[in-house]
């Protein structure tokens, strides 16, 4: 991870006043707040919005400007003139030897106690003594760098290891990335002191403190300026109030990082949790569906007090800017866990389509199952393309929010329809039996769509990065000369008006004739087999072409675009889905393995017609059918030795 901080320019470590105080900072209002104060929203959305779109570019500012929001290949492609191939390619990642040996340990670990059948306690969670073993392996510390105790693993070789993980149990690679990536590893490694890092970071590493990460509350979710809990600075403690809610990993003695209010502004600490409840630390259970084999809950702080010396100060910034780091790569984690819980559901798929006979005939030679198998094998490998190129972005140094965004959007969307439209469908009415992996995980399946960030609403924060600096440029002026003109309703054709606006409209029109002349090329692309380079080059194409309609609508709608959400949404994810074909077909033509590449082949097509509104074609039915039937005879490799389980309610067959 040592590419994430220093040599990519990141400022790596807090400075604060001294004495472990947030410093004020007075802050201009940022685009979205402009933009809603003269949309005529009301002053107090306006402010919370904008306290948003400030954290947002203060965790941007942490970063030189090349591995900014702008400078990223999702931002480039739409916007620069051409699209930048190179930056779509992941490499293949390099994973020193003692982190495989650590990551070969804890595979080991957690297949023991598989076998054993101890890998859950009587409640059904993953007990203290796995993830004790877990410690001893490295897992906690494969985050955490060298110096410290950890492996300072590359997140390009974290992230499929969490895959494989995910294969054979997708909780304890959950909490790999609760403790590593949302957890306090990631905050004190990027935002702590050097006396921080020496106090926190060799315990997060060899394991002796698991962590959390509290952020959620009753009355704050999507809406995080809505946080309550409060810390006040008395002597050399913070005196904590308020109450956190599906706070995952969360029993006593954890350490968890704790975003709060300090005098008024949003800020984290790092609290090391007591081994027992008590009056000032209570947690709330509850009944929960999802993460079963792990402990989420509420918890209560009354009078709770935290040394002072816990508190992270990011160089620029406030407590959100720390959550959003870490969420960055969480998102990205939740993508890897996918592809491995899809694995699963793909090899609990196979015995049974195989022995599941209806009008004589197994169902895994029926054309709807080998659809099926066909269209999962692309999400799978859709995830682990986004996976390896988000990853190496990030080691590369890039902030990556765009592309983490569309790794999360698209792994807990592919999980989701796997496990209803594929998973389900296929085994029918065992699916809802106790000891069905369907019946008995859907919760923890559809989970990943909601936590780290709703979709829908990520999916209109990918737009917003992607129209800002756009917004900013030429139409954040056109707003303000019509407030200085005491305009409300524009009209072009009268004088008054256009003379107001004659300056920035005048830039704007300079632009458009840009667009108009703009010529698209071929995209510089790699060798690359046929179909996939039509694929890549379709995408590329269409990014290209999408700046005249995305600022078109930002021209119709203009300051209430923001209220236009539904518009958002969809340009969102009619983008976010040409990036997933080109960073698809490019992942999959530096592959060898033709299964993997026709899968690619298959998502890409099913998401172009999904952009064109095609109809699917005949051929395409058939190319989707035979990679089926060549999974269903066992062509997938990467799922080769993974546990189906039994088939449920068997029966011999009649002679
Ligand atoms: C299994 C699980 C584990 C979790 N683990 C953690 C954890 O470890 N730490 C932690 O801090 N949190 C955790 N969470 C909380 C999770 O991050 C939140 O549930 C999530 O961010 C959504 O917040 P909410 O549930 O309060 O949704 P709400 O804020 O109540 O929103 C509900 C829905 O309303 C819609 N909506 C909201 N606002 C808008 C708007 N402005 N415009 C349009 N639509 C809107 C969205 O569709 C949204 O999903 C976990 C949640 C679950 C279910």
């Amino acid at each position: 991870m040592s590419t994430r901080s220093t040599d990519t320019g990141m400022e790596p470590r807090a400075t604060g006043d001294g004495d472990g105080h947030a410093q004020a900072e007075t802050r201009a209002p940022s685009f979205a707040e402009t933009a809603l104060t003269m949309g005529g929203k009301s002053e107090e959305e306006a402010r919370r919005t904008g306290a948003i779109d400030a954290a947002d570019d203060q965790v941007e500012a942490l970063f030189a400007p090349q591995y900014q929001t702008t400078a990223s290949p999702a931002h480039r492609a739409v916007w620069d003139r051409g699209v930048p191939v190179e930056l779509f390619k992941s490499r293949p990642p390099h994973t020193p030897p003692d982190v495989q040996k650590a990551m070969d340990d804890s595979i080991a670990v957690v297949r023991s106690h598989r076998h054993a059948g101890t890998l859950h306690n009587a409640e059904g969670k993953v007990p203290e003594n796995v993830l004790n073993d877990l410690a001893g392996a490295g897992y906690w510390g494969l985050l955490v760098d060298k110096q410290y105790g950890g492996r300072g693993t590359p997140f390009s070789s974290f992230a499929p290891f969490l895959t494989r993980m995910a294969m054979l149990d997708p909780t304890v690679a959950g909490l790999a990335s609760v403790h590593g990536c949302i957890g306090a590893v990631d905050p004190v490694r990027t935002f702590g002191t050097p006396e921080q890092k020496q106090r926190f970071l060799p315990r997060l590493a060899s394991g002796e403190s698991l962590s959390a990460f509290a952020l959620t509350e009753p009355c704050a979710g999507s809406d995080l300026t809505a946080l309550r809990t409060r810390a006040v600075l008395k002597g050399d403690h913070y005196v904590v109030n308020g109450e956190k809610l599906f706070i995952t990993n969360v029993v006593p003695g954890r350490t968890i990082g704790l975003v709060c209010l300090i005098d008024d502004r949003p800020a984290v600490l790092i609290v090391d949790l007591p081994d027992a409840e008590n009056e000032h630390f209570q947690l709330t259970k509850y009944g929960l569906y999802a993460l079963k084999h792990t402990y989420n809950r509420g918890i209560v702080f009354k009078d709770f007090r935290v040394p002072a010396a816990n508190l992270l100060t990011p160089v620029k910034g406030d407590g959100l800017t720390v959550a959003y780091h870490g969420l960055n790569l969480g998102r990205v984690a939740l993508c890897a866990a996918a592809a491995g819980t899809m694995r699963l559901m793909m090899a609990s798929m196979l015995p049974w389509a195989r022995f599941r006979k209806t009008y004589g005939q197994p169902i895994a030679s029926r054309e709807l199952v080998q659809r099926r198998l066909g269209r999962l094998a692309g999400l799978i490998v859709g995830c682990d393309a986004l996976v390896a190129w988000c990853a190496d972005l990030i080691d590369q140094g890039y902030r990556g929010e765009m592309e983490c965004v569309v790794a999360k959007i698209f792994g807990s969307e592919a999980q989701k329809e796997a496990a209803i439209e594929l998973l389900m469908k296929t085994h029918g009415g065992r699916s809802f039996l106790h000891g069905h992996i369907f019946g008995d995980h859907v919760h923890e399946y559809l989970a990943p769509c909601i936590y780290e960030g709703e979709g829908e609403m990520l999916g209109m924060g990918f737009f917003k990065s992607l129209v800002k600096a756009h917004g900013v440029e030429y139409f954040e002026p056109v707003g303000r000369a019509l407030v200085a003109a005491g305009i409300k309703r524009p009209n072009p054709l009268n004088p008054a008006h256009a003379w107001a606006l004659k300056g920035p409209l005048w830039n704007y029109g300079r632009w458009r004739a840009r667009q108009a002349a703009r010529w698209i090329g071929s995209p510089a692309l790699p060798d690359m087999p046929s179909k996939l380079r039509d694929h890549a080059v379709y995408a590329s194409d269409f990014l290209q072409r999408m700046p005249k309609e995305i600022s078109g609508a930002m021209f119709k709608h203009q300051l209430k675009l923001a209220d236009r959400q539904c518009r958002m949404s969809e340009i969102s994810l009619r983008v976010q889905s040409a990036i997933v074909i080109l960073a698809t077909s490019l992942y999959a033509a530096r592959q060898t393995d033709d299964v993997i590449r026709t899968a690619a082949d298959c998502l890409c097509q099913d998401l172009t017609r999904w952009l064109t509104g095609a109809r699917p074609s005949d051929r395409y039915f058939r190319g989707v059918t035979r990679l089926g039937e060549q999974i269903a005879d066992g062509a997938f490799q990467s799922i080769a030795g993974v546990e189906a389980g039994e088939i449920l309610m068997g029966y011999a067959e009649q002679k």
